[in-house]
Protein backbone atom coordinates (compact mmCIF):
# COMPACT_ATOMS: atom_id res chain seq x y z
CA UNK A 1 0.00 0.00 0.00
CA UNK A 2 1.40 3.44 -0.90
CA UNK A 3 1.18 6.42 0.99
CA UNK A 4 -1.42 7.76 -0.33
CA UNK A 5 -3.92 4.58 0.09
CA UNK A 6 -2.65 4.80 3.48
CA UNK A 7 -3.51 8.60 3.88
CA UNK A 8 -6.79 7.98 2.28
CA UNK A 9 -7.80 5.03 4.65
CA UNK A 10 -6.91 7.03 7.26
CA UNK A 11 -9.01 9.90 6.70
CA UNK A 12 -11.80 7.49 5.73
CA UNK A 13 -12.04 6.44 9.26
CA UNK A 14 -11.28 9.59 10.83
CA UNK A 15 -14.58 10.98 9.86
CA UNK A 16 -13.49 14.66 9.50
CA UNK A 17 -16.01 16.78 9.23
CA UNK A 18 -16.81 18.36 5.87
CA UNK A 19 -17.57 22.37 6.58
CA UNK A 20 -17.01 25.39 4.35
CA UNK A 21 -14.28 28.08 4.94
CA UNK A 22 -16.62 30.49 5.97
CA UNK A 23 -18.39 27.90 8.34
CA UNK A 24 -15.02 26.90 9.54
CA UNK A 25 -14.34 30.83 10.44
CA UNK A 26 -17.41 31.63 12.02
CA UNK A 27 -16.96 28.50 14.01
CA UNK A 28 -13.40 29.63 15.46
CA UNK A 29 -14.30 33.79 15.59
CA UNK A 30 -17.42 32.62 17.55
CA UNK A 31 -15.66 30.54 20.31
CA UNK A 32 -12.69 33.03 20.95
CA UNK A 33 -15.58 35.89 22.15
CA UNK A 34 -16.64 33.78 24.40
CA UNK A 35 -13.68 33.21 25.94
CA UNK A 36 -12.28 35.69 28.67
CA UNK A 37 -9.12 37.08 28.68
CA UNK A 38 -6.25 39.45 30.10
CA UNK A 39 -7.03 41.49 26.54
CA UNK A 40 -11.04 41.55 27.31
CA UNK A 41 -11.04 42.34 30.76
CA UNK A 42 -9.67 42.19 34.52
CA UNK A 43 -8.49 39.41 35.66
CA UNK A 44 -7.03 38.84 39.50
CA UNK A 45 -6.55 35.12 39.88
CA UNK A 46 -4.44 35.18 42.45
CA UNK A 47 -1.28 33.37 42.53
CA UNK A 48 -1.11 33.66 38.42
CA UNK A 49 -0.38 36.97 38.00
CA UNK A 50 -2.54 37.89 34.56
CA UNK A 51 -1.08 40.74 33.96
CA UNK A 52 -0.84 42.31 30.14
CA UNK A 53 1.32 40.69 27.62
CA UNK A 54 2.90 43.28 25.64
CA UNK A 55 1.55 43.10 21.82
CA UNK A 56 5.59 43.74 20.95
CA UNK A 57 6.87 40.15 22.59
CA UNK A 58 4.89 38.96 19.75
CA UNK A 59 6.25 41.33 17.22
CA UNK A 60 9.74 39.72 17.73
CA UNK A 61 8.58 36.34 18.35
CA UNK A 62 7.39 36.51 14.77
CA UNK A 63 10.13 37.46 12.82
CA UNK A 64 11.39 35.05 11.03
CA UNK A 65 14.94 34.87 12.44
CA UNK A 66 13.40 33.43 15.63
CA UNK A 67 10.18 31.59 14.15
CA UNK A 68 11.99 29.99 11.76
CA UNK A 69 14.60 27.94 13.29
CA UNK A 70 14.15 24.25 13.56
CA UNK A 71 15.45 23.05 16.55
CA UNK A 72 17.63 20.13 14.74
CA UNK A 73 19.59 22.65 12.35
CA UNK A 74 23.28 22.56 13.30
CA UNK A 75 24.05 24.52 16.43
CA UNK A 76 27.02 26.66 14.20
CA UNK A 77 23.90 28.33 12.13
CA UNK A 78 21.97 29.36 15.37
CA UNK A 79 24.54 32.03 17.58
CA UNK A 80 21.90 34.44 17.16
CA UNK A 81 19.87 32.44 19.13
CA UNK A 82 22.00 31.30 21.52
CA UNK A 83 23.16 35.10 22.37
CA UNK A 84 19.60 35.73 22.98
CA UNK A 85 19.15 32.53 25.50
CA UNK A 86 21.98 33.79 26.85
CA UNK A 87 20.87 37.25 27.24
CA UNK A 88 18.13 35.97 28.84
CA UNK A 89 20.10 34.52 31.84
CA UNK A 90 22.46 36.80 32.53
CA UNK A 91 19.45 39.08 33.40
CA UNK A 92 17.61 36.65 35.68
CA UNK A 93 20.74 36.00 37.32
CA UNK A 94 21.07 39.75 38.15
CA UNK A 95 17.38 40.13 38.60
CA UNK A 96 17.04 36.86 41.14
CA UNK A 97 20.98 36.91 42.58
CA UNK A 98 21.75 33.47 41.64
CA UNK A 99 24.81 32.70 40.26
CA UNK A 100 23.54 30.11 37.21
CA UNK A 101 19.96 29.96 35.54
CA UNK A 102 18.59 27.43 33.09
CA UNK A 103 15.77 27.87 31.02
CA UNK A 104 15.10 24.02 29.77
CA UNK A 105 11.84 23.40 32.44
CA UNK A 106 8.86 24.10 30.67
CA UNK A 107 6.27 24.97 33.71
CA UNK A 108 6.80 26.02 37.11
CA UNK A 109 6.08 22.71 38.57
CA UNK A 110 9.02 21.04 35.89
CA UNK A 111 11.10 23.72 37.60
CA UNK A 112 10.33 22.73 41.02
CA UNK A 113 11.32 19.46 40.22
CA UNK A 114 13.90 19.87 38.23
CA UNK A 115 15.46 21.82 41.17
CA UNK A 116 14.84 18.72 43.87
CA UNK A 117 16.36 16.72 41.19
CA UNK A 118 19.57 18.89 41.24
CA UNK A 119 19.46 18.75 45.48
CA UNK A 120 18.88 14.65 45.09
CA UNK A 121 22.03 14.59 43.06
CA UNK A 122 23.75 17.08 45.24
CA UNK A 123 23.06 15.32 48.43
CA UNK A 124 23.70 11.70 46.50
CA UNK A 125 27.57 13.04 45.51
CA UNK A 126 27.93 14.12 49.18
CA UNK A 127 26.92 10.67 50.67
CA UNK A 128 23.97 12.06 51.83
CA UNK A 129 21.34 10.05 50.15
CA UNK A 130 19.55 9.12 53.68
CA UNK A 131 18.10 12.61 53.53
CA UNK A 132 14.98 11.36 51.97
CA UNK A 133 12.30 14.11 53.29
CA UNK A 134 10.97 17.43 51.88
CA UNK A 135 9.41 19.82 54.28
CA UNK A 136 6.58 21.83 52.69
CA UNK A 137 4.37 24.65 54.57
CA UNK A 138 0.82 23.97 55.04
CA UNK A 139 0.33 27.20 52.62
CA UNK A 140 2.12 25.70 49.49
CA UNK A 141 0.61 25.50 46.13
CA UNK A 142 -0.11 22.36 45.34
CA UNK A 143 2.33 21.60 43.15
CA UNK A 144 5.41 21.58 45.89
CA UNK A 145 4.11 18.40 47.82
CA UNK A 146 3.40 17.04 44.23
CA UNK A 147 7.31 17.62 42.94
CA UNK A 148 8.51 16.36 45.75
CA UNK A 149 6.31 13.19 46.12
CA UNK A 150 7.50 12.40 42.27
CA UNK A 151 11.22 12.92 43.29
CA UNK A 152 10.67 9.95 45.75
CA UNK A 153 10.34 12.03 48.39
CA UNK A 154 8.41 12.07 52.01
CA UNK A 155 6.70 15.13 52.15
CA UNK A 156 6.45 16.46 55.65
CA UNK A 157 4.01 19.97 56.09
CA UNK A 158 5.16 23.08 57.95
CA UNK A 159 2.56 25.15 59.62
CA UNK A 160 1.90 28.70 59.19
CA UNK A 161 1.50 30.39 62.72
CA UNK A 162 -1.05 33.00 63.59
CA UNK A 163 1.05 36.15 62.05
CA UNK A 164 0.88 34.43 58.31
CA UNK A 165 4.68 33.62 58.44
CA UNK A 166 6.61 29.95 59.30
CA UNK A 167 5.83 28.55 62.74
CA UNK A 168 9.62 28.12 63.85
CA UNK A 169 8.97 26.48 66.80
CA UNK A 170 7.23 23.90 64.87
CA UNK A 171 10.38 24.04 62.53
CA UNK A 172 12.57 23.60 64.98
CA UNK A 173 11.16 20.50 66.50
CA UNK A 174 10.53 19.18 62.93
CA UNK A 175 14.74 19.34 62.15
CA UNK A 176 15.20 17.95 65.63
CA UNK A 177 13.08 14.85 65.15
CA UNK A 178 14.11 14.78 61.15
CA UNK A 179 17.82 16.65 61.01
CA UNK A 180 20.02 13.93 59.35
CA UNK A 181 16.77 13.06 57.00
CA UNK A 182 15.71 16.66 55.52
CA UNK A 183 16.63 16.61 52.10
CA UNK A 184 15.21 20.06 51.36
CA UNK A 185 12.42 22.69 52.36
CA UNK A 186 10.05 24.29 49.57
CA UNK A 187 9.06 28.38 50.34
CA UNK A 188 7.38 30.51 48.87
CA UNK A 189 8.27 33.88 49.14
CA UNK A 190 6.13 35.90 49.07
CA UNK A 191 3.95 33.26 50.61
CA UNK A 192 0.58 32.17 49.03
CA UNK A 193 -0.58 34.58 51.77
CA UNK A 194 0.96 37.94 50.09
CA UNK A 195 3.18 38.33 52.79
CA UNK A 196 7.14 38.07 52.99
CA UNK A 197 8.64 35.75 55.34
CA UNK A 198 10.18 38.19 57.47
CA UNK A 199 12.38 35.20 59.31
CA UNK A 200 14.03 33.76 55.80
CA UNK A 201 17.50 34.61 56.33
CA UNK A 202 17.16 32.58 60.09
CA UNK A 203 14.82 30.04 58.64
CA UNK A 204 17.47 29.60 55.63
CA UNK A 205 20.75 29.37 58.27
CA UNK A 206 18.69 26.41 60.00
CA UNK A 207 18.33 24.42 57.14
CA UNK A 208 21.94 24.62 56.02
CA UNK A 209 23.09 23.76 59.78
CA UNK A 210 20.64 20.87 59.41
CA UNK A 211 22.55 19.80 56.55
CA UNK A 212 19.83 20.58 53.82
CA UNK A 213 19.22 22.94 51.04
CA UNK A 214 16.47 25.60 50.54
CA UNK A 215 14.35 25.87 47.06
CA UNK A 216 12.21 28.72 46.64
CA UNK A 217 9.29 28.69 44.95
CA UNK A 218 9.35 31.93 42.73
CA UNK A 219 6.39 31.65 40.89
CA UNK A 220 5.35 35.09 42.05
CA UNK A 221 8.60 37.11 41.61
CA UNK A 222 6.25 39.63 40.64
CA UNK A 223 6.54 41.45 43.75
CA UNK A 224 10.24 41.34 44.23
CA UNK A 225 11.83 42.70 40.39
CA UNK A 226 13.98 44.96 41.00
CA UNK A 227 13.48 45.08 44.38
CA UNK A 228 14.99 42.51 46.33
CA UNK A 229 16.83 39.02 45.09
CA UNK A 230 15.94 35.44 46.77
CA UNK A 231 19.73 34.87 46.25
CA UNK A 232 20.71 37.21 48.51
CA UNK A 233 18.15 35.73 50.98
CA UNK A 234 19.64 32.61 51.81
CA UNK A 235 17.89 30.21 48.93
CA UNK A 236 20.04 27.47 47.52
CA UNK A 237 17.55 27.67 44.26
CA UNK A 238 14.83 28.98 42.78
CA UNK A 239 11.82 28.57 39.92
CA UNK A 240 10.81 31.50 38.13
CA UNK A 241 7.88 31.52 35.92
CA UNK A 242 8.48 33.39 32.86
CA UNK A 243 4.82 32.91 31.87
CA UNK A 244 3.82 34.73 35.12
CA UNK A 245 6.30 37.62 36.16
CA UNK A 246 7.96 37.87 32.91
CA UNK A 247 4.95 38.75 30.79
CA UNK A 248 4.67 35.22 28.57
CA UNK A 249 1.20 34.21 28.11
CA UNK A 250 -0.35 31.40 29.61
CA UNK A 251 -1.56 29.72 26.59
CA UNK A 252 -4.29 27.33 28.01
CA UNK A 253 -1.70 25.22 30.12
CA UNK A 254 1.42 25.98 27.92
CA UNK A 255 3.65 26.28 26.65
CA UNK A 256 5.12 27.90 29.69
CA UNK A 257 8.80 28.81 30.66
CA UNK A 258 9.75 27.59 34.75
CA UNK A 259 13.27 28.89 34.49
CA UNK A 260 15.43 27.98 37.48
CA UNK A 261 18.49 29.76 39.18
CA UNK A 262 20.98 28.06 41.43
CA UNK A 263 23.99 28.76 43.30
CA UNK A 264 27.57 27.97 42.31
CA UNK A 265 27.65 24.35 44.38
CA UNK A 266 24.35 23.13 42.25
CA UNK A 267 25.19 24.83 39.05
CA UNK A 268 27.11 21.35 38.05
CA UNK A 269 23.99 19.37 38.28
CA UNK A 270 22.07 21.67 35.89
CA UNK A 271 20.32 20.00 32.61
CA UNK A 272 22.31 19.53 29.57
CA UNK A 273 22.30 21.55 27.25
CA UNK A 274 24.26 24.40 29.33
CA UNK A 275 23.93 27.74 27.24
CA UNK A 276 26.58 29.80 28.35
CA UNK A 277 29.68 31.95 26.90
CA UNK A 278 32.39 30.41 26.11
CA UNK A 279 35.57 32.19 28.08
CA UNK A 280 37.96 31.73 25.07
CA UNK A 281 36.02 32.25 21.92
CA UNK A 282 34.06 34.78 23.06
CA UNK A 283 30.88 33.36 21.63
CA UNK A 284 27.71 31.77 23.63
CA UNK A 285 27.93 27.30 23.31
CA UNK A 286 25.14 24.85 23.61
CA UNK A 287 27.42 22.48 25.91
CA UNK A 288 26.58 18.72 26.69
CA UNK A 289 29.79 17.43 27.86
CA UNK A 290 28.56 18.07 31.63
CA UNK A 291 29.60 14.81 33.79
CA UNK A 292 27.64 16.15 36.97
CA UNK A 293 24.38 16.70 34.80
CA UNK A 294 21.36 15.37 35.70
CA UNK A 295 20.69 14.83 32.16
CA UNK A 296 17.95 16.14 29.60
CA UNK A 297 14.60 18.04 31.08
CA UNK A 298 13.27 19.16 27.74
CA UNK A 299 13.99 18.05 24.10
CA UNK A 300 15.63 20.39 22.44
CA UNK A 301 16.78 24.31 23.78
CA UNK A 302 13.01 24.25 25.79
CA UNK A 303 10.56 26.65 24.96
CA UNK A 304 12.97 28.91 22.22
CA UNK A 305 10.00 31.26 21.84
CA UNK A 306 8.97 31.83 24.60
CA UNK A 307 12.64 33.13 25.46
CA UNK A 308 12.07 35.58 22.55
CA UNK A 309 8.65 37.21 23.97
CA UNK A 310 10.53 37.50 27.84
CA UNK A 311 13.37 38.69 26.31
CA UNK A 312 11.47 41.36 24.44
CA UNK A 313 9.93 42.35 27.75
CA UNK A 314 13.10 42.88 30.18
CA UNK A 315 14.95 44.54 27.12
CA UNK A 316 11.59 46.97 26.87
CA UNK A 317 11.43 47.46 30.40
CA UNK A 318 15.55 47.61 31.17
CA UNK A 319 17.22 47.61 34.06
CA UNK A 320 16.58 51.46 35.43
CA UNK A 321 12.52 50.87 35.06
CA UNK A 322 12.65 46.89 36.68
CA UNK A 323 11.73 47.77 40.20
CA UNK A 324 8.74 49.72 38.81
CA UNK A 325 7.09 46.31 38.21
CA UNK A 326 7.04 45.26 41.59
CA UNK A 327 6.35 48.64 43.19
CA UNK A 328 2.98 48.78 41.31
CA UNK A 329 1.89 45.24 41.54
CA UNK A 330 2.29 45.43 45.80
CA UNK A 331 0.66 49.21 46.02
CA UNK A 332 -2.22 47.95 43.73
CA UNK A 333 -2.37 44.98 45.69
CA UNK A 334 -2.63 47.27 48.67
CA UNK A 335 -4.93 49.40 47.30
CA UNK A 336 -7.70 46.72 47.16
CA UNK A 337 -6.85 45.26 49.83
CA UNK A 338 -7.63 48.75 51.56
CA UNK A 339 -10.89 49.51 49.33
CA UNK A 340 -12.31 46.06 50.54
CA UNK A 341 -11.45 45.94 54.21
CA UNK A 342 -14.28 46.85 55.05
CA UNK A 343 -16.86 44.33 53.34
CA UNK A 344 -13.83 41.27 53.06
CA UNK A 345 -11.58 41.44 55.87
CA UNK A 346 -7.82 40.25 54.80
CA UNK A 347 -6.30 36.97 56.52
CA UNK A 348 -3.91 39.03 58.05
CA UNK A 349 -4.00 42.33 59.32
CA UNK A 350 -0.76 43.35 57.76
CA UNK A 351 0.41 45.41 54.36
CA UNK A 352 0.26 42.86 51.49
CA UNK A 353 3.04 42.10 48.67
CA UNK A 354 1.93 41.29 45.31
CA UNK A 355 -1.41 40.12 46.43
CA UNK A 356 -4.02 40.47 49.48
CA UNK A 357 -5.94 37.23 50.54
CA UNK A 358 -9.19 38.25 51.94
CA UNK A 359 -12.01 35.53 53.46
CA UNK A 360 -16.09 36.05 52.84
CA UNK A 361 -16.23 33.90 56.12
CA UNK A 362 -18.93 36.22 57.83
CA UNK A 363 -21.52 35.50 54.20
CA UNK A 364 -21.01 32.29 54.77
CA UNK A 365 -21.87 32.60 58.65
CA UNK A 366 -24.86 34.53 58.60
CA UNK A 367 -26.23 34.55 55.19
CA UNK A 368 -24.77 31.21 53.69
CA UNK A 369 -23.14 32.96 50.90
CA UNK A 370 -19.87 31.02 50.19
CA UNK A 371 -16.88 33.00 48.64
CA UNK A 372 -17.87 30.71 45.11
CA UNK A 373 -20.69 32.67 44.92
CA UNK A 374 -19.25 35.95 44.94
CA UNK A 375 -16.90 34.72 42.60
CA UNK A 376 -19.75 33.35 40.60
CA UNK A 377 -21.64 37.15 40.80
CA UNK A 378 -18.26 38.37 39.33
CA UNK A 379 -18.94 36.92 36.16
CA UNK A 380 -22.36 38.97 35.92
CA UNK A 381 -20.42 42.06 36.84
CA UNK A 382 -18.08 41.12 33.66
CA UNK A 383 -14.83 40.47 35.63
CA UNK A 384 -12.87 37.26 35.90
CA UNK A 385 -13.05 35.62 39.30
CA UNK A 386 -10.12 35.51 41.70
CA UNK A 387 -9.04 32.70 42.91
CA UNK A 388 -10.80 31.02 45.28
CA UNK A 389 -10.01 28.63 48.75
CA UNK A 390 -6.74 28.60 48.47
CA UNK A 391 -4.21 28.51 50.04
CA UNK A 392 -6.22 26.06 52.27
CA UNK A 393 -5.35 27.04 55.54
CA UNK A 394 -8.22 30.47 54.86
CA UNK A 395 -11.44 29.81 55.38
CA UNK A 396 -13.72 30.98 52.15
CA UNK A 397 -10.86 32.47 50.93
CA UNK A 398 -10.40 34.74 48.13
CA UNK A 399 -7.07 35.56 46.33
CA UNK A 400 -7.00 39.02 44.44
CA UNK A 401 -3.82 39.30 42.50
CA UNK A 402 -4.34 42.55 39.97
CA UNK A 403 -0.62 42.76 39.00
CA UNK A 404 1.08 45.89 38.01
CA UNK A 405 -0.60 46.86 34.71
CA UNK A 406 -4.15 47.79 35.66
CA UNK A 407 -5.42 51.39 35.91
CA UNK A 408 -6.81 52.97 39.05
CA UNK A 409 -10.23 52.88 37.37
CA UNK A 410 -10.49 49.49 36.91
CA UNK A 411 -9.43 48.86 40.29
CA UNK A 412 -11.96 51.17 41.07
CA UNK A 413 -14.48 49.50 39.05
CA UNK A 414 -13.39 46.30 40.81
CA UNK A 415 -14.00 47.12 43.72
CA UNK A 416 -17.15 49.10 43.76
CA UNK A 417 -18.51 45.63 42.25
CA UNK A 418 -17.21 43.56 44.72
CA UNK A 419 -18.65 45.71 47.25
CA UNK A 420 -22.09 45.66 45.65
CA UNK A 421 -21.82 42.17 45.74
CA UNK A 422 -21.06 41.88 49.36
CA UNK A 423 -24.68 44.03 49.46
CA UNK A 424 -25.99 41.67 47.84
CA UNK A 425 -24.99 38.86 49.79
CA UNK A 426 -26.82 40.18 52.87
CA UNK A 427 -29.96 41.22 51.13
CA UNK A 428 -30.40 38.92 48.55
CA UNK A 429 -28.45 35.77 48.24
CA UNK A 430 -30.44 33.78 46.17
CA UNK A 431 -28.92 36.05 43.37
CA UNK A 432 -25.70 35.38 44.15
CA UNK A 433 -26.57 31.51 44.72
CA UNK A 434 -27.90 31.25 41.38
CA UNK A 435 -25.68 33.24 39.57
CA UNK A 436 -24.08 33.36 36.81
CA UNK A 437 -26.85 34.49 35.12
CA UNK A 438 -25.47 36.17 32.10
CA UNK A 439 -23.09 34.06 30.77
CA UNK A 440 -22.92 31.11 28.17
CA UNK A 441 -22.78 28.88 30.67
CA UNK A 442 -23.89 28.84 34.21
CA UNK A 443 -22.40 26.68 36.72
CA UNK A 444 -20.36 23.62 35.93
CA UNK A 445 -20.02 20.02 37.87
CA UNK A 446 -15.97 21.42 38.10
CA UNK A 447 -15.46 17.68 39.28
CA UNK A 448 -17.26 16.16 36.60
CA UNK A 449 -15.29 18.17 33.91
CA UNK A 450 -12.27 16.96 35.44
CA UNK A 451 -12.82 13.23 36.39
CA UNK A 452 -14.75 13.07 32.42
CA UNK A 453 -12.61 15.05 30.76
CA UNK A 454 -13.89 14.74 27.06
CA UNK A 455 -11.90 17.16 24.64
CA UNK A 456 -12.22 15.46 21.68
CA UNK A 457 -14.56 16.59 18.61
CA UNK A 458 -16.69 13.16 17.18
CA UNK A 459 -18.50 12.84 14.33
CA UNK A 460 -21.54 11.45 14.35
CA UNK A 461 -21.53 7.87 13.20
CA UNK A 462 -22.48 7.66 9.05
CA UNK A 463 -25.04 5.75 8.09
CA UNK A 464 -23.89 2.63 6.29
CA UNK A 465 -25.74 1.55 3.37
C1 LIG B 1 1.62 28.91 39.33
C2 LIG B 1 2.34 28.44 40.51
C3 LIG B 1 3.10 27.26 40.48
C4 LIG B 1 3.11 26.29 39.31
O1 LIG B 1 3.43 26.82 38.07
P1 LIG B 1 2.93 26.06 36.75
O2 LIG B 1 3.61 26.77 35.62
O3 LIG B 1 1.44 26.19 36.71
O4 LIG B 1 3.35 24.63 36.84
C5 LIG B 1 3.82 26.93 41.61
N1 LIG B 1 3.78 27.69 42.70
C6 LIG B 1 3.06 28.82 42.78
C7 LIG B 1 3.06 29.63 44.05
C8 LIG B 1 2.31 29.24 41.69
O5 LIG B 1 1.56 30.35 41.77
Amino acid sequence: MDLSDALGDLRQELHLPEVSELDLVRHFTNLSQINYGIDTGFYPLGSCTMKYNPKINEVTARYAGFAALHPMQPVETIPGALELLNGVQEILCEVTGFDAITLQPLAGAHGEMTCLMLIKAYHERLGQSQRNIVLVPDSAHGTNPASAARCGYDVKPVPTDADGNTDLAALTKSLEEHGDRVAALMLTNPSTLGLFEPNISLICKMIHDAGGQVFCDGANMNAMVGTTRPGDHGFDCMHLNLHKTFSTPHGGGGPGCGAIGLQAHLAPYQPVPVIQRDAESGQVVAEYERPLSIGRVSAYYGQFLMEVRAYTYLMAYGRENMADISRYAVLNANYVRARLKDVLPPAHDRPCMHECILTAEKYKKNHGVRALDISKRLIDYGFHPPTNYFPLIVPECLMIEPTETESKETLDAFCDAMIEICHEAMTTPDVLHAAPSTAVVGRLDETAAVKNLDVRWQAPQPVLA
